[in-house]
């Protein structure tokens, strides 16, 4: 198995925050009059100090929306085998 099939099977977190293994930006969040929305990038970014301050003066949680791997037993929502976070979110996306 190469290195690249080997990083497909880690699970990636879609709800990272900046600091997490290999952080990437997914997308950036605007403000429309329905409330915020997200436009993802045709590419991921890497999360660097540069793009972090991009979103000043705003937090880059309230800017970007970021990806990274799973911490796995470091996570609350991970129960041994599942994350449990993403378990939920798509039970509530097959309502
Ligand atoms: S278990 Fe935690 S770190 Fe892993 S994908 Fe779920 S929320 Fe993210």
């Amino acid at each position: 198995m190469s290195s690249n099939q080997q990083q497909v099977r880690v699970p990636f977190c879609p709800s990272a925050q900046p600091g997490m293994a290999n952080c990437q930006v997914l997308g950036v969040l605007t403000e429309c009059e329905e409330g915020p929305r997200l436009s993802y990038l045709n590419e991921r970014l890497a999360v660097t100090d540069e793009v972090l301050a991009m979103a000043a003066p705003a937090k880059p949680t309230k800017v970007f929306r970021f990806a990274a791997t799973c911490e796995e037993s470091k996570c609350t929502h991970f129960d041994g085998h599942d994350c449990q976070l993403a378990e939920r979110s798509f039970k509530l996306c097959r309502r």
